[in-house]
């Protein structure tokens, strides 16, 4: 707001704001004619302009106000409009903590929206360029390799996997990204949950044998139909599974699913390392990593548990999880 030069030169707002003193301007009645006066006929000839200071020390508001003509300003006169200043100051300064307060979050909502756009972007951008390289490498590997020297063999199969490995990655960022921004639709079907489960689980019997480990699954028919989005729920094994594969060097992996109440229950139970117990709040908290060794590889990003609990939540159902460091964890899906 731009304020009459005159005005503002009449009313010393200038000094008031610089000093951040009040002002006592007199012969009102010269510049204004009669002003409103209350209950008594004499117009106010005084008036005082006093700062109003919303934050420390920082005039925000300037309050103008006539004085009685009856009174003296005196000292008990005075502080009853400062009071009324400070407490407009207050108020003032409120708002302003309440505008600043929404502002920033605000700022937070767009940040995670550009965010999310920027993941979904560059994890599209990242797949094309990592199919083109699988291939090729695939291929090579697959083929006549008797050319190769041991080593140079390695180094192949080495890139493959770790080419591998970001294509994973890059999947579960977009995966993430779209039930960020609100894209993931759960497409939900009738599904025999324990024979497809038991077809996830035997998916890993070769690994986990090869390991010299054992893999029990006792998936148990459910009396109702169960409807889920079938690659949300492998998602949601496959990614239990292969931690309890990861994090577990000896013993067995053991898979079920059970009705209960009327839900359906899966249970991923090893006898591994376990998580220990200040850990176990912060679980699903994304790129969370426990800091401990005895893994089978340390290879991770801390991605694949968040995911999972939010396919579990696209789901309507909860997740969580026991563990003993040492003996082994248990994680639970309804
Ligand atoms: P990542 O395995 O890529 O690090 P996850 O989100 O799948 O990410 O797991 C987060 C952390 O939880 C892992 O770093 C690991 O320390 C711990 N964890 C997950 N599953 C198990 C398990 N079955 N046994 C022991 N620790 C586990």
């Amino acid at each position: 707001l731009k304020l009459d030069e005159a005005a503002a030169d009449y009313w010393k707002f200038q000094e008031a704001i610089e000093f951040n003193k009040t002002l006592v301007i007199s012969s009102v009645i010269e510049g204004f004619g009669n002003l409103p006066s209350g209950a008594w006929a004499r117009s106010p000839d005084n008036a005082l302009v006093i700062p109003v200071n919303a934050a420390q020390s920082k005039v925000s508001a300037l309050l103008i106000v006539g004085l009685n003509p009856h009174r003296p300003l005196d000292e008990k006169y005075s502080s009853f409009f400062q009071l009324i200043a400070d407490q407009l100051g207050s108020s003032l300064a409120n708002v302003h903590a309440y505008e600043e307060a929404r502002k920033r979050a605000e700022a937070l909502v767009e940040i995670d929206r550009a965010k999310t756009a920027f993941f979904n972007n560059i994890s599209h951008e990242f797949r094309t360029p990592l199919t083109l390289m699988l291939g090729p490498l695939e291929e090579l590997l697959a083929g006549d390799t008797s050319a190769f020297s041991t080593k140079q063999r390695a180094d192949l199969e080495t890139t493959l996997r770790n080419a591998n490995r970001l294509l994973k990655l890059v999947n579960t960022l977009l995966d993430f990204s779209r039930i960020e921004a609100k894209k993931a639709q759960a497409q939900y079907f009738p599904v025999d949950l324990a024979n497809v489960t038991t077809d996830l689980a035997g998916s890993f019997r070769s690994a986990i044998e090869h390991a010299g480990m054992k893999l029990e699954v006792d998936c148990r028919p459910l009396t109702e139909t169960a409807y889920v989005d079938r690659d949300m729920w492998e998602k949601i094994v496959l990614n239990l599974l292969s931690n309890a594969f990861k994090y577990t060097l000896k013993g067995s992996i053991s898979v079920s699913l059970r009705e209960e109440n009327n839900k359906a229950v899966l249970k991923v139970k090893d006898t591994g390392i376990g998580i220990p117990a200040e850990e176990l709040p912060h679980m699903f908290e994304r790129f969370h990593r426990v800091k401990q060794s005895g893994g089978r590889s340390f290879e991770g990003t801390g991605i694949g548990l968040s995911l999972v609990r939010e396919l579990v939540l696209l789901h309507e159902g909860t997740i969580t999880v026991e563990s003993e460091a040492g003996k082994g964890s248990t994680f639970t899906v309804s």
